[in-house]
């Protein structure tokens, strides 16, 4: 009964069934059929902003893009990227002026500056739609099952905290939200209880609120509810992080990448060896520091376009990751291409004395298990801080403690070839940002 209506509720619109309708045939694509609808879908909507859009209109006409030409692509790639900060100076010229149902305005959601303001529209909401049941099969559930949302203090979470009608719409769709930006252990208690008794079958969660509760969980010793399936989603899932959630709850978890100006981007299939790429939705490139496409395997920025939405054109778009393609095909049967890691975030550099900026990888500490989180602030040029949360098992006497600071010392000499003075602060706590996601780095010379 619940299930139909939720999709009473959801899904009646003909975009919507369209789309899940591709996805459903997925499995029978290749890899071909599969480029040649990313390829028309990526020329609709250059020819589309190049007519609506003032903005990428007088762009496309000073670098001489040839929308006609047969190889788009090559096109494509002499367009200039597009910035946060282009976005915030052209918000009205980027805009599209044809008549959109359903438009509305949303914000970035990424962890360190000012958002942007983007518009989005019903066509795009239902693709993106599409997109996310999409993923949600792949990770063993479906539209409709009994979902625990642990979301930080986001839009979703002020919403279904001050408006009923949205808390009606969520008991239909059999979903439950638990507001974990902040997390302390009687919070913990209280929600390890409530998933006790709402026994979801799939858990969607911050990767940082997963974590958290995992480790309380782990600590506790608290027997939990095992779902069927559970979705990191916002911000790095990391290996320690995946190893907590995995033991917590028994589950494997299924790491998802997307963002909230495209939608979903990639989750992982049921092997867990790298992330599938929706090409439906967006178009992924990932390039080098000089803006040219980035060989497989190495470390780039993830440049995205969104493939639907028509009311503001995202091309070329920074979206302020650092990830790396993986060649080949998945023997999962998934066609679609695969994002090997996420990396973290463009702006996770230190800079040093001579201006020379050093990309910190979030797994730098990953070879010492004391360590649960960290977090770098850089102040100066000359030196850093470090935040550390330790591991409560191991042993924090303060002998151990000054050795961890030495290991800790050693790594990050090594890594930035003694750039750096580096200071080494123990905490229990280390607070996250308004969107309830862990920053590594703090960079307050480059912002
Ligand atoms: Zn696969």
């Amino acid at each position: 009964m619940s299930r139909t209506l939720y999709k009473l509720a959801s899904f009646a619109k003909p975009e919507y069934i369209k789309e899940a309708k591709l996805y459903r045939n997925l499995k029978n694509m290749s890899p071909m059929q599969i480029e040649k609808l990313e390829k028309k879908r990526l020329r609709t909507l250059l020819i589309h902003a190049n007519k609506y859009s003032a903005y990428y209109n007088n762009l496309f006409k000073e670098n001489y893009i040839d929308l006609n030409a047969k190889d788009i692509y090559k096109e494509y790639k002499k367009i200039p990227f597009l910035t946060k900060e282009i976005i915030r100076e052209n918000q009205n010229q980027i805009l599209s002026v044809h008549e959109a149902k359903g438009r509305y305005a949303n914000f970035s959601s990424g962890s360190t500056g000012e958002p942007i303001k983007i518009y989005q529209d019903d066509y795009y909401k239902n693709k993106v739609r599409a997109t996310s049941n999409f993923f949600d099969t792949m990770a063993n559930t479906k539209p409709g099952d009994k979902t625990m949302v642990l979301w930080g203090a986001d839009k979703e979470i002020d919403k279904y905290e001050s408006s009923l009608k949205v808390r009606i719409m969520s008991k239909i769709k059999r979903l439950k939200y638990l507001n974990c930006w902040k997390l302390d252990d009687l919070i913990m208690e209280k929600y390890v209880e409530e998933i006790n008794n709402f026994k979801p079958i799939h858990i969607l969660g911050y990767a940082e609120a997963l974590n958290e509760i995992s480790k309380y969980i782990i600590e506790n010793n608290i027997k939990v509810n095992t779902p069927k399936s559970i979705i990191s989603s916002a911000g790095m899932l990391d290996l320690k992080m995946r190893e907590n959630i995995e033991k917590a709850f028994n589950r494997k978890v299924f790491n998802r990448y997307g963002s909230r100006e495209v939608g979903g981007i990639a989750i992982e299939c049921e092997l867990h060896d790298g992330l599938h790429i929706s090409t439906f939705s967006n178009y992924l490139e990932i390039v080098d520091e000089n803006g040219i496409e980035a060989s497989p395997g190495e470390i780039g920025e993830i440049v995205l376009t969104s493939l639907n939405n028509f009311s503001f054109p995202l091309i070329r778009y920074r979206v302020g990751d650092f990830g790396k393609e993986k060649n080949g095909v998945c023997p999962c049967g998934n066609p679609f291409p695969l994002l090997s890691t996420l990396e973290g975030r463009t702006s996770d550099y230190l800079v040093t004395s001579n201006k020379l900026k050093i990309r910190i990888p979030t797994s730098i500490f990953s070879q010492i298990p004391e360590i649960e989180k960290y977090q770098i602030i850089q102040n100066e040029l000359r030196k850093i801080n470090i935040s550390i949360l330790i591991n409560s098992k191991e042993a924090n006497d303060s002998e151990s403690l000054e050795i961890l600071k030495e290991k800790i010392k050693v790594v990050v000499e090594e890594f930035s070839e003694n750039s750096f003075d580096v200071e080494v602060n123990f905490t229990k706590f280390i607070k996250p940002t308004s969107s309830g996601k862990h920053r590594y780095i703090i960079n307050n010379i480059l912002s």
